[in-house]
C-alpha cells in the first residue's frame, strides 16, 4: 500500500484521482477497522492544517482534522455538541476520531450527524481547486472533495437530544436530535434528524413542518410521534429489532417534547 502526507489541498486531490482506491486519511478509526473499504492508497490529512475550533463574528468554525475529543471539550462549540461528542463509544476513539471523518465516513451510526444537521451547519469542501461551502445535507447527498471544515452560523439554535445504547461500552443504537428557533413565540425552522433508524442518516421533512409555526407548549407528543412513525422505515439489527428501534424513538420524542415544555422526565 501507498501512503502519503501531502502539503497542500490540491497535492492532496491529485494523488486521490490517481488511483480508484485511494482515500483520505483522518483518524483512521473507520478505515482501519473490520468493516472498511481496501484501500490501495492512504492520503493522510495530518499535514494539511485542517484541525482547530475558531469562533466566527456569528458562530464558529471546527476544522475537519478536530479530534472528537477536542469538541467534546471546547468551551467554543456550542453546548449540544460537546454534550453529544462526550458520548461517543469510547476516550480512546474520540482521541482518534475526527469530525470531518464523522461526516465523510457515513458509519452506521453517528451521534455528532444529527446535531450538526439540528444546528443547520455547512460544510466547506475543496473540490477540483477551488472551496466551496454548502449546506452539511448537500454535501451527505453529493460527497465531494474534501471536507475542510463545518461551520456552525447559529449557535444559538435550540438543540435537544436523545441516546440509546444496549451496553455502556456499545455503540449506539438509536440517537434523536430535535432543533429549532423561537421567533415571536413559536417554532421556526426546525429540524428533527435520526441516527441508528436507518442504514443512511434521517432528516426528517414531514414532522418538521407539523412543529413550525407552534409554540412549544401546543405540541402534543402523540401527534409528532405518530408524524414521525410514519417517515421512518427503521432496519433491525442483531441487538435492536425494527419494532424496539420504533418504541425507542417514541421514548426520545417523549423525553425530548418534555424537556422542551420544562417538565424534565
Ligand atoms: C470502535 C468504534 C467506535 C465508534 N463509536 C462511534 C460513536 O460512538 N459515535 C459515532 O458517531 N461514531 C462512532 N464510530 C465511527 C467513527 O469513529 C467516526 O465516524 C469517526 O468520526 C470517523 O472519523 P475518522 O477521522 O476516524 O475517519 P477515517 O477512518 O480516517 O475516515 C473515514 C472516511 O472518511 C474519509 N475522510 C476522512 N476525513 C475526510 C475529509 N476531511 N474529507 C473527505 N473525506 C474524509 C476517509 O477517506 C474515509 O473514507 C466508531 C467507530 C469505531 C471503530
Amino acid at each position: 500500500m501507498d501512503y502519503f502526507v501531502p502539503k497542500s489541498l490540491s497535492e492532496a486531490e491529485k494523488l486521490k484521482k490517481q488511483s480508484a482506491r485511494a482515500f483520505y486519511l483522518a483518524g483512521g478509526t473507520i478505515l482501519n477497522w473490520k468493516g472498511s473499504p481496501r484501500a490501495e492508497r492512504l492520503i493522510d490529512l495530518k499535514a494539511l492544517k485542517l484541525e482547530g475550533i475558531k469562533k466566527l463574528k456569528k458562530g464558529v468554525e471546527i476544522g475537519a482534522m478536530t479530534t472528537i475529543q477536542e469538541i467534546a471539550e471546547s468551551g467554543d462549540v456550542p453546548a449540544s455538541l460537546a454534550g453529544a461528542s462526550a458520548l461517543f463509544t469510547s476516550r480512546n476513539v474520540r482521541n482518534m476520531a475526527t469530525v470531518g471523518g464523522n461526516i465523510a465516513g457515513k458509519f452506521f451510526i453517528s451521534n455528532i450527524l444529527p446535531i450538526l444537521v439540528c444546528y443547520k451547519a455547512k460544510v466547506k469542501y475543496f473540490s477540483n481547486g477551488k472551496k466551496k461551502t454548502v449546506s452539511l445535507d448537500k454535501w451527505l447527498s453529493e460527497n465531494e472533495g474534501i471536507i475542510v471544515s463545518v461551520i456552525i452560523e447559529n449557535p444559538d439554535r435550540i438543540v435537544k437530544f436523545r441516546e440509546e445504547k444496549v451496553a455502556a461500552s456499545d455503540f449506539l443504537s438509536v440517537f434523536t436530535s430535535v432543533g429549532y428557533l423561537i421567533a415571536g413565540g413559536r417554532i421556526r425552522d426546525a429540524e428533527i434528524s435520526l441516527s441508528g433508524i436507518h442504514r443512511r442518516l434521517f432528516i426528517s421533512k414531514e414532522a418538521v413542518k407539523f412543529l413550525n409555526g407552534k409554540k412549544q407548549r401546543e405540541i402534543f407528543v402523540s401527534a409528532l410521534n405518530e408524524i414521525v412513525q410514519k417517515e421512518i422505515k427503521p432496519i433491525g439489527d442483531v441487538k435492536v429489532s425494527k419494532e424496539v428501534k420504533r418504541r425507542i424513538v417514541e421514548e426520545h420524542i417523549i423525553n425530548i417534547l418534555s424537556e422542551i415544555k420544562g417538565e424534565t422526565r
